[in-house]
């Protein structure tokens, strides 16, 4: 049964499965999330295929695990959201897709640092009204300023090759930075330095509880003024309302947020064209230097591919023993 399932999923899964695992599995997709009430839906099923929004606390797990269901895949790399010490004691089977495009995430955060710069959505809508006038799109040259990265594992580190690509210096922030950040890619430094010396500051470490809110009031005001916030990793790094007071005060030149605090109950929901009430989410709106897109940093076809593939892998690692 695979949970949360989006139309891209079904193509991907059906055009892996048709070549590589056409008897394997036959495969139910549910658009619902994973819940204590669908649980129900996996009864029949070997295994469950979930989404970072899918629950996966006790009473779950153990709801699905008195349904026969043997296997937990998730078709992402993170696994915050398990309870995986419940998933041990039932044997459940767990398995993610650890890297299915790094390059596709940071190739996102530097169009979202590029968008925002050069203001080419604004742009886009004064065109469509036959507007022509460039006033207010005032942009910088990234050529020779200096990018922040948080968090140099696989998305930072692409990242980071990327900027370097516009001619950018590059400063990292990686209690853990491993011998692939080298001096010719850029110089590790403290939190502090990067937050003071960057035109830009892109974040790309994990969400745990000594990285929430990571930017917060404190951290903002130790940036450059005017200088551009980029957040591609989990919503819950950034105090929102901290942010919205950086704003108002100029102290921050622009922000890019390709996930979202209240991100859960908001965009993995199909709206439907539904009014989303979300008071904070208005406030941002409401500047002209705030870009915000819905989680999709991931969604190349490349990445779905690799997602369906390693998936399914998983699932005939399962099936193998
Ligand atoms: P990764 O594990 O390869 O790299 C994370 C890096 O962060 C590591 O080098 C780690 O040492 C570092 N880190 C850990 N704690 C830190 C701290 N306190 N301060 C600074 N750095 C710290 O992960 P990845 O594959 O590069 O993914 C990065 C993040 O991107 C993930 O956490 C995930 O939430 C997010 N992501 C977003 C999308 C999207 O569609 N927008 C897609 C995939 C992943």
């Amino acid at each position: 049964a695979v949970f949360s399932a989006k139309a891209y999923d079904r193509t991907y899964f059906d055009k892996v499965s048709s070549t590589r695992f056409a008897d394997l599995c036959t495969i139910d997709y549910h658009t619902f999330s994973l819940s204590e009430e669908t649980a129900p839906l996996a009864h029949s099923c070997d295994a469950v295929c979930v989404f970072v929004n899918d629950t996966l606390d006790e009473p779950v797990l153990r709801a699905l695990h008195a349904g026969g269901v043997r296997a937990i895949l998730l078709r992402c790399a993170g696994f915050n959201h398990v309870d995986l010490l419940t998933a041990e004691t039932l044997g459940l089977f767990v398995a993610n897709v650890p890297a299915y495009s790094p390059e596709a995430v940071a190739e996102f955060a530097v169009t979202l640092v590029q968008t925002l710069n050069r203001k080419t959505h604004r742009a886009y809508n004064r065109v469509r009204e036959s507007n022509f006038n460039i006033e207010g799109l005032l942009g910088m040259t990234l050529h020779g300023k200096t990018v922040g990265i948080v968090g140099v594992g696989r998305i930072g580190l692409a990242a980071a090759k990327i900027f370097r690509g516009f001619g950018c210096r590059i400063l990292a922030y990686d209690p853990y930075a491993g011998p692939e950040f080298t001096s010719e890619l850029g110089t590790l430094v403290e939190l502090d330095t990067l937050l003071q010396e960057s035109h830009v500051v892109s974040l790309h470490c994990p969400l745990t509880e000594g990285t929430r809110h990571l930017m917060n009031g404190t951290t903002l005001a130790r940036m450059k003024p005017g200088a551009m916030l980029v957040n591609t990793s989990r919503g819950g790094l950034i105090d929102t309302a901290a942010v919205i007071e950086a704003l108002k005060t100029h102290q921050l030149g622009g922000v890019a947020l390709d996930v979202y605090e209240a991100e859960s109950e908001l965009f993995y929901n199909d709206h439907s064209g539904e009014i989303i009430e979300d008071d904070v989410l208005m406030r941002l709106l409401t500047f002209p230097n705030v870009l915000i897109c819905g989680h999709q940093g991931f969604f190349t076809r490349e990445a779905l591919t690799e997602i369906a593939t390693v998936t399914l892998s998983n699932l005939s690692d399962f099936v193998g023993g």
